[in-house]
């Protein structure tokens, strides 16, 4: 195991973690459903991107249709 040579002290080990903080997702408006997707995504509510549909839809599957 690696042993620190070095105690680490508060400032120098907090200045290490002042870059560490999250930064928060900036969503924006789908231009064809207005729903908020993630910039430069394909919206994941209606399958656009570029006012193109690359990801097709299905409104709803019926998973009992083959069970009779
Ligand atoms: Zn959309």
């Amino acid at each position: 195991m690696a042993v620190q040579q070095n105690k680490v002290s508060k400032s120098r080990r907090n200045n290490r973690r002042a870059h560490d903080s999250l930064v928060a997702a900036n969503p924006n408006e789908c231009s064809n459903c207005g729903e908020l997707k993630r910039p430069h995504h394909v919206c994941a509510s209606c399958g656009h991107y570029d006012d193109k549909e690359i990801v097709a839809q299905v409104d709803e599957i019926d998973l009992d249709e083959d069970a009779a």
